[in-house]
């Protein structure tokens, strides 16, 4: 479903379309643009390294992705230390969950299946699909490649339940992105580390729409006070040039045999420019802060005009609106406004650049107050 609008150019925080509006992006090119557009520290790493090589392969040491593995190591919260750059998100939590099977069957041989949550979205690649709740409509391959057995996100016993010594690996969203910025509990995240632990099976936590800076932490499940056996992250990783991770312990990495894992685009320089920008920029002081900061602001202010009540931590956020959030998105960006929607439909959802700023965030609160907060058509 295309969006009606075409973007010929972005500044800062905002988007210009072909017809010549100007939009504050409260969208991110779905989650992407980490540091707005024409960032001008990204700008000038991306030109460097153009010119210094554009490519080489991981079977060579290059000094851009020891610099980024390392910075995005240091980023991630201790205890993930090895980390392992492909291209996007289903790619990276297709690489996990070949780990799992790989790594939890150490000890039990007879590892079938994972525990993955309602209203996960994981990617459309074989595995990272099978986990994808709701793939039916778009799945297309005969079976999945292992069993997949699905509980509530917000159940900590029917998790607890799920894991067994037949699961090689729980997958979850600590901020379940596409369902609408719905937030996992801690109790739930807890649960998810001690039933795994407890059954030999891994813990994967999948950061790529809710990590990287964008609840206001590094990872989202830092908030919890878990460290999952194996993370992923992808979109705003290299602020908009593709890239994509997996970080897991030095143990699970240090016991891999040569050959598990390959890419051929995967840790290119240029990738691992804009992953060294992006996270030298997010762990500037105060930035991350702000992110926080500005997203309790929103929460605190913009229950307005059709939004009924507000869920998701820093600048992923989900508007539960009285009417659908169709409506309500294109009279948005007649606001000047542009954001976008979710698997729920009344949910109108927040993905802004982490560079966004308070002026930007009172523009919101104008623009959510003119709406209506009733459906035109509701009697
Ligand atoms: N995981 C999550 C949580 C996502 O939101 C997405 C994409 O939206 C993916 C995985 C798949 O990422 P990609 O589209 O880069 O393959």
């Amino acid at each position: 479903h295309r969006l009606d609008l075409e973007i010929v150019e972005g500044s800062g925080n905002r988007v210009l379309t072909r017809d010549g509006h100007e939009l504050i992006d409260f969208y991110g090119g779905h989650a992407v643009a980490a540091l707005g557009y024409g960032h001008p520290q990204l700008v000038s790493a991306l030109a460097d390294q153009a010119k210094r090589l554009i490519f080489q392969t991981n079977l060579v040491e290059l000094e851009a992705r020891h610099q980024a593995c390392e910075a995005l190591a240091n980023f991630a919260p201790p205890g993930l230390d090895r980390v392992f750059l492909v291209n996007s998100g289903a790619e990276a939590n297709e690489n996990a969950l070949r780990l799992a099977f790989r790594m939890s069957g150490r000890n039990t041989a007879d590892r079938t299946k994972v525990v993955a949550l309602k209203g996960g979205f994981h990617g459309r690649t074989a595995a990272a699909g099978a986990c994808t709740h709701g793939h039916e409509s778009w799945y297309a391959f005969p079976r999945t490649p292992f069993d997949v057995q699905w509980v509530p996100p917000d159940d900590p016993d029917a998790l607890k339940a799920a894991v067994d010594d037949a699961t090689a690996a729980l997958i979850l969203e600590p901020v379940q992105g596409l369902a609408g910025a719905y937030p996992l509990s801690c109790e739930v995240l807890q649960a998810a580390r001690s039933a795994t632990e407890h059954h030999g099976a891994l813990l994967i936590a999948d950061e790529v729409q809710c990590g990287m800076g964008r609840t206001g932490t590094a990872f989202a499940i830092e908030d919890a006070g878990v460290t999952p056996d194996i993370l992923t992250t992808a979109k705003g990783l290299a602020g908009g040039f593709p890239a994509g991770a997996v970080l897991a312990s030095a143990e699970l990495a240090d016991a891999l045999p040569k050959g598990a894992l390959g890419t051929t685009f995967g840790g290119g320089p240029m990738a691992c420019a804009g992953i060294l920008t992006v996270v030298q920029c997010l762990s500037a002081p105060g930035v991350l802060d702000q992110v926080a900061e500005l997203g309790r602001r929103i929460r605190d202010r913009c229950c307005v005009g059709p939004v009924r009540e507000i869920q998701g931590r820093g600048f992923l956020l989900g508007l539960r609106c009285g009417r659908p959030a169709r409506e309500v998105l294109p009279e948005l960006r007649r606001q000047g406004i542009l954001a976008g929607g979710a698997t729920d439909p009344d949910i109108v959802r927040l993905m802004p650049p982490l560079t966004l700023g308070t002026s930007e965030v009172e523009a919101l609160e104008r623009a959510l107050t003119e709406l209506s907060s009733n459906s035109k058509d509701s009697p």
